[in-house]
């Protein structure tokens, strides 16, 4: 695997770096393109290689004033301001379309915001080189690409030369290590296309473990909404909470779970915060995330994840 990945990470072209990924593309193509883009810049992006790397303090992200749409006169994000306290969990929560995914995208650079700023540790983040912001973060998507490797191989995707002893512990914090050890190859089974097929949530939880390899003082999470069993949940959702701790997390909540326990809850609607606060203190306000709870909870089956929006 690693002379794959240095062949990769060496290679020129982006169609050939591309060709070499042989990822398991099995659902929506943004996704992939978010991992191909935080693995490596394509062609389409201008070097930006001479900027300085961005230096890390305590993780602290702000945005400040931002303002950003896909296409001119079409605002998808309007006059976005917050900050994020250093290893503190922030849970945007809000209706499919409110702009909860793109604030992640401006983050990691996948798009260039209008106006406005977002610093980390007071850098602004268009100042930095790309490479070195998304080196300082991990992202977790909806959908889990995995290459065509061995188990081992996608989670050391995460750092090059990551030990096995790092794999290992990262695979146990991410709740995965026995379901991989219950395989006759164990880590080395291969996985993905004509591989061994993994259920959604032992995918998430091979995504996390990667995550936790990185190490990244940010994690960006856009939370899954798969129907995953109540167990598999469970699993994931204690794998997320150690992905988590100690780390500055800016995570699009679908789970009730992580609502409850944010640091921060920031409701997004139509590209704007319309409330924010603790779980407990926008409950007695009453007001939007209050009516959005108790749909949420009306909803709920005992046999399903609460979903509150796609
Ligand atoms: P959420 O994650 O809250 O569901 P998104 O950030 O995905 O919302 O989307 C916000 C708005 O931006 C929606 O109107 C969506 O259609 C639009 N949008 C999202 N991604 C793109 C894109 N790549 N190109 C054009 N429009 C987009
Ligand atoms: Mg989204």
């Amino acid at each position: 695997f690693f002379s794959f990945l240095t062949a990769f990470l060496l290679a020129y072209e982006p169609a050939k770096r591309l060709a070499r990924l042989n990822i398991e593309l099995n659902s929506s193509l943004v996704g992939a393109k978010m991992l191909l883009e935080i693995v490596d810049s394509p062609a389409s992006e201008p070097d930006d290689s001479g900027k300085p790397a961005l230096q890390l303090s305590e993780a602290r992200v702000e945005l400040r004033d931002v303002n950003f749409g896909y296409r001119p006169n079409e605002p998808v994000l309007s006059h976005m301001s917050f900050v994020t306290e250093p290893g503190k969990v922030t849970a945007l929560v809000g209706p499919s379309g409110g702009g909860k995914s793109t604030v992640l995208s401006l983050l990691l650079r996948l798009y260039e915001y209008q106006s406005g700023e977002i610093l980390i540790d007071g850098q602004s983040i268009q100042s930095v080189s790309r490479r070195s912001l998304r080196q300082q973060t991990a992202y977790v998507g909806q959908d889990v690409y995995l290459f065509r490797d061995t188990i081992r191989g996608n989670i050391a995707f995460g750092k090059i030369g990551a030990t096995d002893e790092e794999i290992i512990a990262a695979a146990k914090a991410a709740s995965a290590h026995d379901f991989i050890m219950s395989f006759p190859l164990g880590y080395d089974t291969p996985v993905g296309e004509h591989g061994t097929q993994l259920s959604g949530g032992q995918r998430q939880r091979v995504a996390i473990a990667r995550a936790l390899v990185k190490n990244a003082p940010i994690i960006l999470l856009d939370e899954a909404t798969a129907a995953l069993d109540s167990e598999s949940e469970k699993l994931v959702q204690a794998a997320i909470d150690k992905l988590c701790q100690n780390r500055t997390t800016i995570v699009i909540a679908h789970r009730l779970h992580t609502i409850m326990n944010a640091d921060a809850i920031l409701v997004i609607e139509g590209g704007e915060i319309v409330e924010r606060g603790r779980h407990d203190d926008l409950l007695r306000r009453d007001g939007r995330y209050a009516s959005f709870f108790r749909l949420q909870h009306r909803e709920a089956t005992p046999v399903l994840p609460i979903a509150a929006s796609a």
